[in-house]
Order: C-alpha cells, then sequence, then structure tokens
C-alpha cells in the first residue's frame, strides 16, 4: 500500500478493522477503574510495541505513550485517550455483562466501550498501520494512554510535565465529528456547621439542614453567565453529605457538592465570588451556624502508588471556527471519510481543557456516541470505530503537516 495509503483509506478499514476490534474487546474484559488501570496499561504497552511503535514508555503516574518519530519536517501531535471508566454500577441492569465485551447487533458493549477504549483502540491502532505501512509521521506522533481522567484529569495533567506536542487531538465521543471545545467542569462544597443535638429537642441545637435548604433553592437565583455557542453555566447540586450515621441525631455537619459547569472564561474565582454572598446570606438567617463554600480536591492515589491531591477543576476551551487547527482537521477528515464533518461543542467536559491550559491547541475527534457515556447501556457501533480508525490514520498522516 505505502504511498498510496492516503489515496486507499477505505481499504484500512478491510484491511486492520477486525484486529482493533479485537483489541478494543480485550480492552473492555480488562476492568480498570480509577486508580486501578495497571492491568489496561500493560495490555495497551503489549499491543503498542506489537504493532512497532519506535518507542513505548510509562511515567511514574502510570501513564503509557507510544511515539512514532516523525520525518522531522512537520509539528508534533499528541492522540489523548484515557484508560479509566466509570463505575459499571449493576451488571443486572445490562443488556449484556458490562465487562463481556460482546458484540451484538453491529455493537460492541460494555463499560468504557464507548468512553473511551473504543476510540482508544482505534488511536492505537492508527498508528501501529503507519508503522507497518512503513509510514513516517511530519513530526513525531505521541499517543498517549492516560489515568484517571474520570476523577479530574489527574494522568493527562502529570503527562503534560514531560511530554509536549504541538498539536493534540482528543478522543472522546464526537460521532465522528470534529468537536472544538466544551464548558468547564468545577465541583465545589457548601459545608455548613451547626450544633448537633438528639433529635427529639432540635430547637435545642443548631440545624445546618435549614442553611442547606434555602441554599438549595436559592441556587435558581442565580445570574448565570450565558454564551452564544456554549449555551449558559449551570450548576447542579449532587451530593449530600452529613457528619451523622445515626438517624436520631440532629447533625452538627452538612455538606452539599455543586457541579458547576463554566462557559469560556469564567473562572473558579469567579465562580466562588458568586456562590459565596449567597451562602453567607443562608448562613446568617440561621442563628448560631457557620458556612463556607471551597473548591473540592480530589486525594487520588495512582496503580503506581503515587498520591496526589488536585483541586477537581477541568478547564473550559474553545478554538474559534476558523482556527487553523478545527479548519485542516476537518479537511483531513472530510477528505478521508469521503462525506462532510461538523464541528460540534462537547456538552461534557475532556482532557481537552487540561492541554489546552498548558498551551496545546486540541481538537477532538472520538468514535463513539455521547448519549451512551455513563449509561447502563454503553456500547459502541463498530462500523463507526472502523470509520474512527480511517479518521485517526488520516490525521496521523497529515495534522502535523505545515501550518
Ligand atoms: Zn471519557
Amino acid at each position: 500500500m505505502n504511498e498510496s495509503l492516503e489515496a486507499n483509506l477505505a481499504n484500512v478499514g478491510d484491511r486492520y478493522g477486525a484486529e482493533m476490534i479485537s483489541f478494543c474487546q480485550r480492552l473492555v474484559q480488562t476492568p480498570s477503574l480509577p486508580g486501578q488501570e495497571g492491568d489496561v496499561a500493560r495490555l495497551v504497552a503489549l499491543e503498542m510495541e506489537g504493532l512497532g511503535y519506535d518507542e513505548v514508555r510509562s511515567d511514574s503516574w502510570g501513564n503509557v505513550v507510544g511515539l512514532l518519530r516523525g520525518q522531522g519536517t512537520g509539528r508534533s501531535v499528541m492522540f489523548n485517550g484515557h484508560m479509566d471508566h466509570v463505575d459499571p454500577g449493576n451488571a443486572r441492569e445490562w443488556p449484556y455483562p458490562p465487562y463481556g465485551g460482546e458484540i451484538h447487533d453491529g455493537r460492541l458493549w460494555g463499560r468504557g466501550a464507548a468512553d473511551m477504549k473504543g476510540p482508544l483502540a482505534a488511536m492505537i491502532h492508527a498508528g501501529g498501520i503507519l508503522a507497518r505501512e512503513g509510514r513516517r509521521p511530519p513530526g513525531d506522533l505521541y499517543v498517549a494512554a492516560v489515568v484517571q481522567e474520570e476523577v479530574g484529569g489527574l494522568g493527562t495533567q502529570k503527562l503534560l510535565q514531560t511530554v509536549r506536542a504541538d498539536l493534540a487531538v482528543v478522543g472522546e465521543a464526537s460521532s465522528n465529528q470534529l468537536a472544538r471545545g466544551h464548558r468547564g467542569r468545577i465541583e465545589l462544597v457548601a459545608r455548613v456547621r451547626g450544633r448537633s443535638v438528639h433529635a427529639s429537642v432540635p430547637h435545642e441545637g443548631v440545624n445546618p439542614h435549614a442553611v442547606l435548604a434555602r441554599f438549595v433553592q436559592r441556587l435558581e437565583t442565580l445570574d448565570l453567565a450565558q454564551d452564544v455557542t456554549f449555551g449558559a453555566s449551570t450548576v447542579a447540586p449532587t451530593l449530600y453529605l452529613t457528619d451523622q450515621q445515626s438517624s436520631n441525631v440532629l447533625p452538627g455537619e452538612a455538606r452539599l457538592h455543586l457541579d458547576w459547569r463554566n462557559i469560556p472564561g469564567e473562572t473558579p474565582e469567579e465562580v466562588l465570588s458568586q456562590l459565596r454572598p449567597l451562602l453567607d446570606e443562608c448562613v446568617a438567617e440561621v442563628e448560631g451556624s457557620a458556612g463556607e463554600l471551597v473548591l473540592h480536591t480530589h486525594d487520588l492515589c495512582t496503580y503506581t502508588g503515587q498520591s496526589e491531591s488536585l483541586p477537581a477543576v477541568f478547564p473550559s476551551f474553545g478554538l474559534e471556527a476558523d482556527h487553523p487547527l478545527v479548519r485542516n482537521g476537518q479537511r483531513i477528515l472530510a477528505s478521508a471519510l469521503s462525506r462532510p464533518v461538523d464541528v460540534v461543542i462537547w456538552r461534557f467536559a475532556t482532557d481537552g481543557g487540561h492541554l489546552m491550559a498548558a498551551g496545546v491547541p486540541t481538537i477532538g475527534f472520538g468514535p463513539a456516541e455521547a448519549h451512551l457515556l455513563h449509561t447502563v447501556g454503553e456500547n459502541v457501533p463498530v462500523e463507526m470505530l472502523v470509520e474512527g480508525l480511517m479518521g485517526y490514520t488520516a490525521l496521523a498522516l497529515e495534522l502535523g503537516r505545515g501550518h
């Protein structure tokens, strides 16, 4: 094939699709919750070595990076995909076993199939196609399989301290369209202290629920920032915790977690300064209570034994619709896939925010459907994966060229 690889991308699916699908099945069959990615990381490293990557290394945080050296004429590109996945929940609610990786009705089923072992398998094999066809990308191509994306993006943040690329492609679900940004995610905690007493005499204590009940209602009065492209910032109360195990005690402390999705330009500091006066008002109305609003921190431990505390902040990002990387990516994909490629905005947050925050222009392209992520029916269409393999192969061959 060689020189005609670009001209015959359709053959890539016929020739290499089946083994990529089989690799994806093995990835899904290997559970890898955040902090427990070791088995999948070994599988990924072995696969990259077998496919003929020039170099395969793991860092101390457990990220695995395969390198294909470029011709030295273009820019370096990072394909970025995460190895961890969210909890499958109750296996009985699944149509097929969550770690089965079974194929039914043209779809590959299981936890992580769409988010994002399918796209990850396609990225890894796209690099493998170049290696086996004896083709070099214009600049170095890094295929990075990272840890702990689902708990805030520790893997990518640490990876960027040692591996730099000029451009990046994040493989989160885009139905093989091109994504150019998303809102950020900021997790906050409203912590309210009252005074704990026997539940038979609540008037003798100070009720922290009374403060947080007011606070939840007043969230609806916030004037949330708006953006033409990204929509509005949103806030959702999520977890509610107290310092009590007993149901006949008025707790002394209650904590409410907030999931805030911020439009580009809205900083965590701005979010805090919007929320703090609201909480202060509610505290003032309940005599004897005290409260504070803070950014939540994740205490994380990697499968390699490293630990770190990180604020739960996924930065937003947005490349302009006419940014050269967006235009170039769209052109390459439309030509490779022989169809129009839409430019979309992701609803959810990704490691793309960390890449952009580190100064690496990033686009998204992922063979999976966003509405299936984190569901008990998670699956990925096999045909979409094979088309994704063609898309990544084309991006690997051309994205680093010029510009
Ligand atoms: Zn994901």
